[in-house]
């Protein structure tokens, strides 16, 4: 689940780790109350605004802004609440801000030298430990650095049984180029920021820019925090942050109902049962000339309410221009599902593209007969190869 900045920030702050401070808000009315909480709070009125979206790259959007007084302040809250933001990271057409943050503007004034690290947490699936990457090189896309200056990302490998050791942490704060104060505050920023990844479940953080001030405090600008779905029910009060208006309705429903459903871009919609099943039909849609249009795992029960479902979803695309079923019968009967298949076929009337099944396992036979002799536009493969023929021929 993705958070907004807001909401990580307030994961960041709850365990002590230093961000810019700020107020949300929905309405262009609750800007001189809460402005003037936040002046009382941080003694300053010069503001940053920023749009609360889930994407990156708001600033270069139109999406950051800074304010000086109240009067600026109302203006530019006013111009980025309601408006469509477009980033290199949304639909094209953009993505309504509802929630603006404003924040007080750390960047102090006259600032000579401005100092911009990139600091994330994420799992290394190599080696099973979490892992710290870092850069000087932060407030720019790490994309790009990762392009031209890869050797300016390094990479701390985190043991998750013993957790961050001391000289791990000396040794992000020294590769960053700081000393004194300021590398005794970043010390204690990555130790506390690490702490709060782990007692948070998240699979990722990603804290672009970490800034170092005039007077050396080190803080959190922006945070990009992913939970961890299978932990959330250890962290009920961060279940009602979901915001679904930012989520992929299709994907919110799949939920609901139990199927693990993933939207792609592609024209041949997928049903398979296990991961690893899916990931294999994926590449035979591939390898036919087709696209996957998602990747949905139906999981042990393919009865006929659940297959049903899975259609129903998998039509909502447009440009789903067939669809594979791949489900091999080990304690799931085949019969079963391909009589799951047709009963779905006859509830849903608007079946209009051309379904290939392959059932392998359990009472297969029977499962061809039933398929080979339905009414509807619906093929049987027994072989991998043949499947992956019967898509190319459909698709052209
Ligand atoms: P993103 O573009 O979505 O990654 O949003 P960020 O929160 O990273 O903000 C974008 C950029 O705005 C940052 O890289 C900063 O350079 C700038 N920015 C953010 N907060 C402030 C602030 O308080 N003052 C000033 N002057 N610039 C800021
Ligand atoms: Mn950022």
């Amino acid at each position: 689940m993705n958070l907004h900045e807001y909401q990580g920030k307030k994961i960041l702050e709850q365990h002590g780790v230093r961000t810019q401070r700020g107020v949300v808000i929905d309405s262009v009315y609750q800007v001189d109350d809460l402005s003037k909480e936040l002046i009382d709070k941080t003694g300053t009125s010069w503001f940053v605004v920023k749009a609360q979206i889930h994407a990156g790259g708001r600033g270069k959007g139109g999406g950051v802004k800074l304010a000086k007084n109240l009067t600026d302040l109302k203006e530019v809250v006013s111009n980025i609440l309601g408006m469509k933001l477009i980033t290199p990271q949304t639909p094209k057409d953009g993505k309504l801000v509802s929630k603006v943050l404003i924040a007080e503007d750390v960047y102090y004034p006259g600032e000579s030298e401005i100092n911009e690290f990139y600091i994330s947490i994420l799992l290394n699936r190599k080696t099973g430990n979490n892992m710290i990457m870092y850069s000087t090189e932060g407030g720019v896309d790490i994309e790009t650095v990762a392009e031209n200056t890869p050797d300016l990302i390094f990479y701390e490998d985190i043991d998750p049984s013993l957790g961050i050791q001391p000289f791990q942490a000396r040794k992000i704060a020294f590769n960053l180029g700081l000393t004194g104060l300021a590398f005794k505050e970043m010390v204690k920023f990555i130790t506390l920021l690490y702490k709060s990844y782990v007692s948070s479940d998240s699979s990722l953080f990603e804290i672009n820019p970490v800034l170092k001030t005039s007077d050396n405090k080190i803080l959190a600008v922006d945070a990009k925090v992913t939970l961890d779905d299978n932990a959330l029910f250890r962290h009920k009060d961060y279940l009602s942050w979901r915001d679904l208006k930012e989520e992929n309705p299709v994907e919110t429903e799949a939920r609901e109902v139990g199927l693990n459903y993933v939207d792609l871009n592609g024209n041949v919609g997928c049903m398979v049962n296990g991961a690893g099943l899916a990931m294999a039909t994926m590449d035979l849609i591939k390898q036919s000339g087709g696209e996957p249009a998602n990747f949905l795992d139906v999981g042990g029960t393919a009865d006929a309410k659940r297959v049903e479902t899975a259609f129903r979803l998998i039509l909502k695309d447009p440009n789903v221009k067939a669809i594979l079923v791949n489900i091999f019968g080990g304690i799931v009967r085949c019969d079963r599902v391909a009589q799951g298949i047709v009963d779905a076929c006859n509830n849903l009337d608007n079946i209009s593209v051309p379904i290939i099944v392959r059932l392998q396992g359990t009472n297969s036979e029977q499962a061809k007969k039933i398929i080979d002799n339905c009414d509807f536009e619906v093929y049987s493969a027994t072989e991998f190869q043949e499947a992956a023929d019967k898509i190319q021929y459909v698709l052209n």
